[in-house]
Parts: structure tokens; sequence; C-alpha cells
């Protein structure tokens, strides 16, 4: 298992890849525009070229994940907004794209009430827009459908949903899953004891399916298991708790994933700290699993 942090990207985003290496992070995660506006940063090839040379000469630093913008709303009723959302995915991919990333992680959206199946085709066709917009570089940076903490009118609360995303999207090879632990236990999923946790696995198998789920947000919670709000927690000081993570992160099927921290720390993110925590409570659920 690769454990990341999602850390400031800076300016031209290399800072990111400097800053994942002094905590101790195997891979980082960044936003590739101010995550709560629409206006897109315009990078030059020249920066995403030289993002991609800075990311060889981090070799600590195997790679870097991409998280999409939260306005973003690909279920929503209203065209103008959807117009938005499209345009905004379209520049977050290309950046994505440009840098070599590994995934752009996505939060669908809300249907606001308009229902998940009135909502699914625009979703589906907003994904397979941005990923034929995109001119791709050496491989295809995929789109990861991240599982939502359940508020709301929110799509993706449950596998079956995403699965049925993918499905509509006419199961095109570049989606992705992201899980998150926080979101996970927030929607009322259990996954804190091995069979909790093998239970979770075949779910995922038997939904999206295993060759999908291409990176974990490991977070524990603020907020109580089911409580279907999106609060993340610094591992072990929360709801779920280091054990209650091991026994995740100890299971067979994620060994080759990378888990990403979105933790505050004390405010700032992830810190070196928080990525030991999170490298102890993996080699936890190792041992448990004997
Ligand atoms: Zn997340
Ligand atoms: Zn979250």
């Amino acid at each position: 298992m690769r454990i990341g942090a999602h850390v400031r990207a800076g300016k031209g985003l290399v800072p990111a890849l400097d800053h994942g290496a002094e905590i101790g992070a195997d891979v980082v995660q960044i936003f590739t525009q101010s995550p709560r506006m629409w206006k897109p940063s315009q990078y030059g090839p020249e920066v995403l070229a030289a993002y991609r040379d800075a990311q060889r000469d981090h070799p600590g630093v195997s790679s870097t994940f991409c998280h999409a913008t939260y306005l973003i709303n690909l279920a929503t009723p209203d065209p103008e907004l959807a117009d938005k959302s499209r345009a905004c995915l379209q520049a977050n991919l290309a950046t994505a794209e440009g840098i070599g990333a590994e995934g752009l992680v996505l939060h669908i959206g809300s249907h606001r009430g308009s229902g998940f199946e009135t909502a699914l085709p625009g979703v589906a066709d907003g994904l397979l827009e941005a990923l034929d917009s995109v001119e791709v570089v050496d491989a295809p940076c995929p789109i990861l459908l991240e599982n939502a903490a359940g508020a709301g009118d929110t799509v993706g609360r449950s596998f079956e949903e995403l699965a049925q995303v993918i499905d509509a999207a006419g199961g095109d090879e570049r989606l992705g899953v992201c899980l998150d632990t926080q979101h996970l236990w927030a929607s009322g999923v259990p996954f804190t004891t091995a069979e909790e946790a093998d239970e979770l696995m075949s779910l995922v198998a038997a939904t999206v399916g295993l060759d999908r789920l291409l990176c974990l947000h490991l977070n524990d919670s603020k907020v109580p298991f089911g409580a279907n709000k999106d609060r993340h927690e610094n591992i072990g000081d929360g709801t779920i708790g280091a054990d209650g993570l091991a026994a995740l992160l100890g299971h067979p099927d994620l060994q080759g994933l990378p888990a990403v921290l979105e933790v505050p720390g004390d405010g700032d993110g992830p810190r070196a700290e928080d990525v030991a925590a999170a490298r102890c409570a993996w080699q936890q659920g190792l041992l448990l699993r004997g």
C-alpha cells in the first residue's frame, strides 16, 4: 500500500512534490485550481511538462492524484450549472492529464430532488464528454468516482449507485472508483472488523468490480457512524479509530492501492505524523490478517 496525502499545490504545482516528500508521503493529491471557484487555472504546456520532469526527480513520491473542483455537479437539473460543471471538469481533467496524474477524483454531485434515475444520463454524458475532450499524453488519466457520505440528494452514496453510473457511461475503461473511508462510515457501511471488511470488499467486487477500485481516501471521522456528513478527522482521533481503519487497510485486495490522507492535521492538512499514523494503522492491519 502506498500512503499518500492531499497537499497544497503552490505555484506551478511542483511545490506539492516537495511538500509530499517532506512529510514522507508515497503519493500526493492536489487541487489543480481553487476548489471552491469556477475560474480555471491556465497552465501552459511548459508548466505541465515541468511537473512531469519534477515527478521523475522525486522518486519518493511515485505519483500524483488530482481532486476535482467541489463546485462541479454533474447531476444537477439546472442547465446553467450543468454547463459550468462540464466545462470545469474538462479543465480539471486537461491539467490532470497534462501533469501525468494517476487519476482525477470526482464528487459526482447532487440531483437536488430531481431523482437519481433522472440525473443518470446527464452524469454519464458529462463524464464521457470530459474523457473525450482531453488530449492524451501517455495513457488516459481516469476519472475516479468517489463514494459520497450520503447527504441530501448526492449521487454515489453506495457502490450500487456508482456501478449504475459506470454502466450508464457504457462501462468506459477510463472510469474508476475512489473509496473514502470517512464517507463510507458516514453513509452507514461497517468495515471495522476483518469480517465486515471482507463483506465490504465482496460488495465492491460484486458492484463496481475490484479492477475499478484505484484509490482510497484514508480519513477518520468527526461524526458518528451513519451520520451522512462529510467530516474528516485525523487517524485515530475519530469515531472509526485506528483499529477500525486497520481492519480494512489489512485486506489483501487493497494492498496495491494508494491510500491518500485528507485529514485536517493541525489545521493545514496532513503532517508527517499523520502519514506515520496511517502507515502504522496499515501495518497493524497486516498483522491482524496474519
Ligand atoms: Zn475524499
Ligand atoms: Zn470527504
